[in-house]
Protein backbone atom coordinates (compact mmCIF):
# COMPACT_ATOMS: atom_id res chain seq x y z
CA UNK A 1 0.00 0.00 0.00
CA UNK A 2 1.64 3.40 -1.37
CA UNK A 3 0.51 6.85 -0.08
CA UNK A 4 0.05 9.12 -2.82
CA UNK A 5 0.33 12.83 -1.61
CA UNK A 6 -0.25 15.82 -4.53
CA UNK A 7 2.27 18.41 -5.05
CA UNK A 8 0.86 21.21 -3.96
CA UNK A 9 2.34 23.53 -6.46
CA UNK A 10 1.41 21.58 -9.64
CA UNK A 11 -0.46 18.53 -8.02
CA UNK A 12 1.10 15.76 -9.45
CA UNK A 13 0.47 12.57 -7.48
CA UNK A 14 3.80 11.44 -6.32
CA UNK A 15 4.62 8.46 -3.57
CA UNK A 16 4.52 9.38 0.03
CA UNK A 17 7.96 7.88 0.78
CA UNK A 18 11.42 8.16 1.64
CA UNK A 19 12.70 8.26 -1.83
CA UNK A 20 10.89 11.67 -2.25
CA UNK A 21 13.39 14.49 -0.72
CA UNK A 22 10.69 16.83 -1.50
CA UNK A 23 7.91 15.95 -0.43
CA UNK A 24 4.89 16.72 -0.28
CA UNK A 25 6.27 18.77 -3.80
CA UNK A 26 6.92 16.41 -6.45
CA UNK A 27 10.48 18.46 -6.86
CA UNK A 28 12.99 20.40 -5.77
CA UNK A 29 11.62 23.32 -8.61
CA UNK A 30 7.67 23.16 -7.44
CA UNK A 31 9.35 23.45 -3.44
CA UNK A 32 11.07 26.60 -5.04
CA UNK A 33 8.43 27.91 -6.37
CA UNK A 34 5.95 27.54 -3.52
CA UNK A 35 7.96 29.02 -1.31
CA UNK A 36 8.85 31.98 -3.34
CA UNK A 37 5.59 32.48 -3.03
CA UNK A 38 5.32 32.49 0.09
CA UNK A 39 7.85 34.40 0.36
CA UNK A 40 6.44 37.08 -1.71
CA UNK A 41 3.42 36.97 0.19
CA UNK A 42 4.98 37.67 3.22
CA UNK A 43 7.00 40.21 2.48
CA UNK A 44 4.70 42.20 0.69
CA UNK A 45 3.79 45.37 2.42
CA UNK A 46 0.85 47.15 1.38
CA UNK A 47 2.12 50.68 2.26
CA UNK A 48 4.01 51.62 5.71
CA UNK A 49 2.19 54.35 7.71
CA UNK A 50 4.06 57.76 7.72
CA UNK A 51 5.41 58.12 11.26
CA UNK A 52 5.31 61.73 12.81
CA UNK A 53 8.74 62.88 13.84
CA UNK A 54 8.56 66.26 16.38
CA UNK A 55 11.45 68.05 16.35
CA UNK A 56 10.63 69.42 20.05
CA UNK A 57 14.53 68.88 20.65
CA UNK A 58 15.76 71.32 18.39
CA UNK A 59 12.90 74.15 19.69
CA UNK A 60 13.98 75.31 22.76
CA UNK A 61 11.51 78.23 24.69
CA UNK A 62 13.29 80.31 26.85
ZN1 LIG B 1 5.12 19.58 -8.65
Amino acid sequence: MTRTVKCPTCGKEIPWSSNQPWRPFCSERCKLIDLGEWASESHRIPGQPASPQHDDESEHHH
